[in-house]
């Protein structure tokens, strides 16, 4: 964990686009005397990182469920605050008003040909305390799904993007009118919903076949990795693509003040009620379907025979929002650059959680946090950064985005002069870097052999490592020993 973070961050003093392999010692941009310097810097750097800080860091930031507008995400953003200027950082808290949604009413049961109440509830897990916190949990919910209270034959769309619709058409089955059952996986979670309701459909229940992320795949929690049969993914469905960040206030920060839109008026919640149940809720549901058999690239890892519906089945579903407004607590640092103040390398990841947040985000916040720490021990040694740092610990990224994009807004016009480049981590595993890169990073690229690519290098461990991306999409490869 604390390789993966060291050479994450080390991606902004290395990217670069040279085509040859760096020796041990030289570094592309720098002088024989500047590289030593920054290698001995870089030396002292990685000395400082602890695990064992890291270890009561995620302690304490997943010890409760800390979703937006609970107790407890307040307290961790206080908490990091305080930690920040402990190490002597500069550091404050931005706030934001923003739309959150939570469960007020959710029903889902099979109403015909035999009636059939799913459980739509988590049950705690003895060998993980926090599991038991069921009274800070938020339900299991689909965030900005739509309200309604609908009844309407099932029909099952696999993944539920738009070629299995054009599937479904081959096979003679209409989802208009349907509620749809579609499994996680393949798409982003609010394109499922959304492609429903451009067929016709008048629900979405959204659920995780063992087959994606279940026993199929390895052993299920608490025996090994994987979701059990109760387990449920709880998610947003905010339609992004239009745009991120608090539904009410597009394009701009959610300040005190700001222009707000009315809730009618919002184009970014679904069309249709979502909501999304475990394998072991679905099972009976899709067991009831009768009609074509599904597509063998269809069929999960239930034990049942997978049919595409409608047949007699018939399912009843409410979801109703409480549709309040939530504070976001963001946590922002500054570190001055000394040579060049006005160029902002901006280092971000967000705090909030579904839940605990364990390993989504607080894997990640707990090395960002140390790294921001060994920042803070190297500027007591003497050392300055040549560019502005701004950390940002950001408040309500899981609902869609809210914390980033509302400080984006607030900073719109000194963003556009002083941002150089974002870097962002959310969850840290172990033995592979994973990195996407934005279109932007296309254009450093030399020469026309070389435009598809990017070379990135990084200084994170020695020799140097030459890592080829390929913009638009998520690379992997192993990291050294
Ligand atoms: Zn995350």
């Amino acid at each position: 964990m604390v390789r993966n973070f060291v050479l994450v961050f080390m991606l902004l003093s290395a990217l670069c686009t040279s085509a040859t392999l760096a020796d041990d010692q030289s570094l592309l941009g720098y002088s024989a005397e500047g590289a030593r310097i920054e290698h001995d810097w870089e030396g002292k750097f990685r000395a400082i990182p602890s695990p064992d800080n890291q270890r009561d860091y995620m302690k304490r930031l997943s010890a409760h469920p800390h979703h937006v507008g609970s107790p407890y995400d307040k307290d961790n953003a206080e908490w990091l605050l305080g930690k920040m200027k402990e190490w002597g950082l500069d550091a404050h808290i931005e706030n934001f008003e923003v739309l959150f949604p939570t469960p007020k009413e959710r029903v889902l049961e099979l109403v015909e040909p035999a009636k059939f109440k799913p459980s739509l509830h988590e049950p705690p897990i003895e060998v993980d305390p926090t599991s038991n916190q069921q009274a800070d949990q938020l339900p299991t919910y689909n965030a900005y799904s739509a309200d309604g209270d609908v009844t309407a034959p099932l029909v099952y769309v696999n993944y539920g993007v738009p070629e299995d619709y054009e599937k479904l058409e081959r096979l003679g089955v209409s989802v208009n009118g349907a509620i749809v059952i579609a499994r996680y996986g393949e798409s982003w979670r609010g394109i499922k919903p959304k492609v429903a309701a451009e067929h016709g459909a008048v629900g979405c229940i959204i659920y995780s076949d063992p087959h994606d992320d279940g026993y199929f795949e390895d052993n299920v929690f608490p025996e090994g990795p994987m979701r059990n049969k109760n387990g449920v993914q709880r998610g947003s469905v905010m339609d992004m693509p239009t745009y991120p960040g608090d539904p009410l206030t597009p394009g701009v920060g959610s300040v005190a003040g700001a222009k707000r839109l009315n809730l009618k008026d919002v184009t970014t919640l679904t069309k249709i009620p979502v909501l999304p149940i475990s394998s072991g809720d679905a099972q009976p549901l899709l067991s009831a379907l009768k009609g074509p058999m599904a597509p063998e690239s269809w069929r999960g890892s239930l034990a049942m025979t997978y049919h595409v519906g409608p047949g007699s089945a018939k399912v009843h579903l409410v979801v109703k929002s409480n549709w309040d407004m939530k504070r976001l607590y963001d946590v922002i640092v500054k570190i001055p650059g000394s040579v060049y103040p006005d160029e902002w390398i901006v280092r971000g990841n967000h705090h909030d959680a579904w839940v605990n947040g364990a390993e989504d985000p607080i894997a990640g916040t707990v090395a960002e946090l140390e790294e921001a720490r060994s920042f803070a021990e190297l500027l007591k040694q003497g050392w300055k950064p040549k560019r502005t740092i701004i950390y940002c610990l950001w408040d309500g990224e899981e609902p869609g985005l809210l914390g980033s994009t509302e400080w984006a807004e607030t900073h719109a016009d000194e963003l556009r002069q002083h941002a150089a480049v974002y870097i962002n981590t959310d969850g840290n595993g172990r033995g592979f870097l994973e990195v996407n890169g934005s279109h932007t990073l296309e254009k450093s690229s030399k020469s026309d052999d070389d435009r598809k690519e990017i070379n990135v290098l990084i200084s994170g461990s020695r020799p140097w490592v030459q890592a080829r991306i390929t913009p638009f999409s998520s690379i992997t490869w192993e990291l050294p020993q």
